[in-house]
């Protein structure tokens, strides 16, 4: 039998927010012996709520009341479970930032606050020791900073000096030098006893990076991704909040680490989508990266060779400082051959001059790059006889063609099934594949050169664990002559070896239903061609429909400004980001006609609510991918900077639109990026 305990004198009411929507907090009370340690604003608790034994909560505000107390307004008070150790609180800089998501996105705080802390906090299992993979690397010391790189980071010194927020756009190309300016940043931040956190596209995040951070940076550096077990996320968010790990690198949700002392936070590659969360709660990593710095009094460094639009309208206006590396301290940018393919037939898609090309640099001992933008081996499945193409059952696009294993496969659900000996739709034999992906392309590289080793990287090759870091080592290494892929291939690798990129179909991406599609094809022809001439010269061919087309020409004259200044015109005129911000209300649901009333109802209702002040409602229409995973999907454009008021009373729209049509979900997508 338990002692009966003493009365305490004192009941303390906690406000905690919940990751539920719930716009508001809940009282939960702590009696005095409970707790060893006083309890305070900050604190991460786990609670009792509704059916669920422990949800993990901020308490938000405190209050003390005399004697025992039982209830609130006629409802039974339920104790705190557990408070969570120090390392967990939200404060300082991290808690301004939870604010300011919450009120950015419209968000209820506390669905914000998982992504200030693992999903399994203070879980006490202790995780080895990380083991980082030998890998080879180019030595460890630190060359002499060209005039522009040492001006790029006395922008910073400068910031840490002060303790001042400020960011820095650091526009260069590939290859440039950049991320030898970040490592010099962060040891002037180490060397002023501040801390640095480092996000990268989680394409990035590769042995080789860690392996280049960890040898100059020494042990103080930890990395994060998606593949960490719980057990070892805590151990970095404890050992990052005692202090004893001074440099974090990782996707967008390393953001959320608690630094001490941040004095850096470096956004590699800051045009990637991947900065976008695309589900709740919808945040952009850039841009709360620059919410966080201005809290914490952090400098911000911005790498890219072809940044996003925003950012460089917000270098132009001084609003970031700028600087641009223009040369490549080492090696050159390559040359760029365009074959129009209009002129000159391909065989399996590739041209003469291609096969020339590549046949010389294996000649030559070197390495190839062939990027062709769609895993699988053909696009569709289509029937000879009555046209149709074979769909996903539950969302309504063609499926592709794979041949290992052979099987027709949805690349938006996941959905497979075996390839039908007949249509169908109408029964005939023989339906026919058509188009390309990278499966035909090693293949038809594998006829034409026998002798060669070629290794593909795409979804489909890495799946595993590990398969992604393993390819990209073996090329590095010189263990295969070819790498061929999709947009994987794109990405910040150093390969010395490769002399040699071939691009299939440069005008692939120009026609995507997408504002931003001939900044996405920009940005991905100049990040592919980046990979040869790392030190030798190197040479990169474009094949495309469309010599002649901007964004085909800049690219292969490497010339970001013109085709910047030329999309920005673009979209001043048809008032598109950056030129306005945009929100993107999404609705969806199984029922088509619950959708479209739901949208009508929302785009009425946004129509009504918002006073004009040059907000523009577009919609509402069937979204670019209609029908996803069995939901219907419509959306509602909204062009015009919207307040905070304006942002609360549209999330008190949704959740009455919600109440009002059951089953129908409907989202606030702000800063949208992609297609929808
Ligand atoms: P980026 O991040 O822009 O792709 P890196 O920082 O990886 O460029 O630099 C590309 C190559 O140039 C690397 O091998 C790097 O060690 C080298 N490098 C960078 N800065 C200098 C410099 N100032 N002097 C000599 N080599 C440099
Ligand atoms: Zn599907």
């Amino acid at each position: 039998m338990n002692p009966t305990p003493t009365p305490p004198e004192t009941t303390l009411l906690a406000e905690v927010v919940l990751p539920v929507p719930l716009d508001r907090a809940f009282t939960y009370r702590m009696l005095a012996e409970q707790g060893s340690e006083p309890l305070r604003v900050g604190d991460l608790v786990g609670v009792p709520f509704g059916r669920r034994r422990e949800v993990v909560g901020l308490v938000t505000a405190l209050h003390a009341q005399d004697g025992v107390v039982e209830a609130i307004d006629g409802a039974k008070l339920k104790n705190i479970g557990r408070v969570f150790p120090a390392a967990y609180r939200v404060e300082g800089d991290r808690r301004e930032l939870l604010d300011w998501m919450a009120g950015y996105y419209a968000l209820p705080p506390g669905e914000v606050l998982p992504l200030f802390h693992p999903p399994a906090p203070g879980t006490k299992k202790r995780a080895s020791r990380h083991e980082s993979p030998v890998f080879p690397t180019s030595g460890a010391s630190a060359p002499e900073l060209t005039g522009d790189q040492q001006r790029a980071l006395d922008v910073v010194t400068v910031l840490l000096d002060e303790h001042k927020y400020g960011s820095l756009l650091l526009h260069g190309v590939t290859g440039s030098g950049k991320t030898e300016v970040y490592l010099r940043a962060i040891a002037e931040a180490l060397a002023r006893d501040r801390t640095a956190l480092v996000l990268l596209p989680e394409i990035a995040l590769t042995p080789q990076t860690e392996a280049r951070f960890r040898e100059r940076l020494s042990d103080a550096v930890a990395v994060l991704h998606s593949g960490l077990p719980a057990g070892e996320r805590c151990r970095v968010h404890e050992a990052a909040a005692a202090g004893e790990i001074k440099v974090v690198l990782g996707p967008r949700s390393a953001l959320f680490v608690p630094l001490r002392d941040l004095g850096v936070i470096v956004v590699d590659e800051e045009h990637e989508t991947s900065y976008k969360q695309d589900e709740k709660p919808r945040y952009h990593a850039r841009h709360a990266a620059l919410i966080r710095a201005r809290a914490a009094g952090a400098a911000v460094v911005l790498g890219s060779a072809t940044p996003d639009l925003e950012t460089w309208v917000n270098a132009e206006s001084g609003r970031f400082e700028l600087v641009e590396l223009r040369d490549r301290p080492v090696g050159r940018l390559p040359l760029v051959e365009i074959v129009d393919l209009r002129e000159e037939p391909s065989q399996d898609g590739f041209s003469r001059l291609l096969l020339k090309r590549i046949d010389e640099s294996l000649g030559r001992d070197r390495q190839v790059i062939v990027y062709y933008n769609r895993r699988g081996y053909a696009r569709a499945l289509q029937c000879t006889s009555c046209g149709e193409a074979v769909l996903c059952p539950s969302c309504d696009i063609v499926l592709t063609l794979h041949l290992r294993p052979r099987r027709l496969l949805c690349h938006y659900c996941g959905f497979s099934r075996p390839v039908p000996e007949t249509c169908p739709a109408c029964g005939e034999p023989e339906p026919v594949s058509s188009g390309g992906g990278t499966e035909k392309v090693e293949l038809a590289l594998a006829s034409q050169f026998p002798d060669a080793r070629i290794l593909r990287l795409d979804h489909d090759t890495t799946r595993t664990r590990g398969s992604h870091a393993q390819i990209l080592s073996d090329f590095a290494r010189g263990g295969a002559d070819i790498l061929v892929g999709t947009q994987m291939v794109a990405k910040g690798h150093h390969f010395p070896g490769v002399d040699l990129v071939g691009v299939l179909a440069a005008d692939d991406g120009l026609h995507m239903p997408d504002f931003r599609a001939q900044e996405r094809a920009f940005q991905l022809l100049t990040q592919v061609a980046g990979r040869t001439g790392r030190e030798d010269p190197g040479t990169v061919v474009f094949q495309t429909w469309q010599p002649d087309h901007p964004v085909v020409t800049a690219a292969s004259v490497h010339d970001y400004d013109t085709f910047a200044r030329m999309e920005l015109e673009h979209r001043t005129l048809v008032r598109y980001p950056p030129v306005v911000r945009m929100l993107r209300v999404g609705v969806t649901g199984r029922l088509l006609s619950e959708v479209e009333a739901t949208a009508a109802a929302a785009a009425a209702l946004v129509r009504e609510g918002l006073p004009d002040r040059g907000i523009e409602v577009l919609g509402p229409a069937p979204a670019v991918f209609e029908r996803m995973q069995n939901r219907y999907r419509y959306q509602i454009l909204v062009k015009g900077t919207l307040g905070k008021e304006e942002k609360s009373w549209l999330a008190a729209c949704v959740r009455t639109l919600k109440d009002r049509h059951r089953g129908v979900d409907v989202l606030l997508d702000f800063d949208p990026v992609g297609l929808w």
